[in-house]
């Protein structure tokens, strides 16, 4: 069991889930390194000259926990494949309902980590700012889904859920070293869970026992957040989107329940967009732990005002108390780095949403 101290966390900040839009010329320096087309130092101090911009940003809008805007990754979760050997790049297709037709890598042999998933992102923006960090890496349940491929993964992994389970320690570690690196936010991505919700998905993957599914994504969240940690850790869930399509519709209702059941201090969830179907599932979130609340959705390009933010959070009160209250975008606004967002556009939302958490810290003190 872990042991958090949440003490210097506030009702009602802001976060962002992660990602931030690229500019094009990042997205090629992205692309250069995957296929070891330029010298990997001289990328790596190129990108180091180019994330303080999505730092600075964050810091205009006022936003209290920070990311480097992923800007060092090709997407969210193929960081794994990065960090760990083993995968085969670019084997996969998608296979979320909407297929944006993307290519993922697969598992193909045994695998070993050859060097740290987040903690150089960590260090390094702990070497430009002293604003809060919250640093993301993807859930073993994710990683499962994505990159196991019955395809091509049975000769190193006969079931996905070994693949799973070797996993595990490699992200436990991490955690432990982005602890120790000072993180003060952890957020485990695990979109691959709230795909669950969607029939069609669920059918199209020949799911048919749900429970079973929810079983081994909470047991292996919890053996990676099994050890001391004072970092705030979270879990992020959302529909998976990508040129402001999203990859999965319906209400957390059928997952709802288990997040009691998983042993993080917050849920960083989409209730912005209409594919979530309204917060009245929130009457059933766990009391004794910290929403993140969904309030800017990434797949608009409408800017949201401050009051129509502030009165959405009026209406989740009614389920949650504003101690436990935090306020996100519904996802990362470029998980994969090819998605094409704007950068401006998530700076403006950024700020709606920051003025919000203002009008409400002044009101709930
Ligand atoms: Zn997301």
């Amino acid at each position: 069991m872990n042991n958090h101290k949440i003490s210097d966390f506030n009702k009602f900040d802001t976060f962002v889930v992660g990602s931030l839009p690229r500019p094009v010329w990042v997205q090629r320096l992205i692309e250069e390194n995957k296929y070891g087309e330029k010298n990997p130092a001289l990328i790596k101090d190129q990108l180091d000259n180019a994330i303080p911009m999505a730092v600075e940003m964050q810091k205009a809008a006022g936003v209290t926990y920070i990311s480097d805007g992923e800007w060092r990754r090709e997407s969210y979760v193929k960081i794994f494949a990065e960090s760990v050997d083993g995968f085969t790049l670019d084997l996969s297709e998608n296979i979320t309902p909407n297929a944006f037709s993307l290519k993922y890598p697969a598992v193909t042999s045994k695998i070993s980590q050859i060097k740290p998933i987040a903690v150089n992102e960590l260090k390094f923006l702990k070497s430009i700012t002293n604003k809060k960090i919250t640093v993301a890496i993807p859930s073993p349940y994710t990683i499962g889904r994505r990159m196991w491929s019955a395809k091509y993964s049975k000769q190193a992994y006969p079931e996905r859920k070994t693949f799973i389970e070797h996993c595990v320690p490699i992200l436990k570690k991490e955690i432990s070293d982005l602890n120790a690196a000072g993180a003060d936010s952890i957020q485990i991505d695990d979109p691959w869970l709230s795909l669950l919700v969607d029939k069609k998905y669920r059918e199209e993957n020949q799911i048919k026992n749900i429970d079973a599914e929810i079983e081994i994504s909470v047991d292996s969240l919890n053996s990676i957040v099994d050890q001391e940690i004072s970092s705030l850790t979270s879990v992020h869930f959302c529909h998976a989107h990508f040129n402001r399509q999203h990859g999965s519709f319906g209400s957390y209702h059928p997952i709802i329940e288990a997040l009691g059941l998983i042993n993080v201090d917050r849920f960083a969830m989409e209730f912005a967009s209409p594919v979530s179907e309204g917060t009245s599932v929130l009457k059933h979130f766990p009391k004794n732990k910290i929403i993140g609340l969904g309030v800017i959705d990434h797949t608009n390009t409408t800017i949201e005002q401050a009051d129509s933010i502030v009165s959405q959070v009026n209406n989740v009160m009614n389920h949650i108390s504003p101690e436990n209250i935090t306020l996100n975008p519904d996802c990362g606004f470029a998980p994969s780095s090819a998605n094409p967002m704007n950068f401006d556009e998530a700076y403006l939302k950024l700020t709606s949403m920051v003025k919000a958490s203002n009008i409400l810290k002044e009101k709930f003190g």
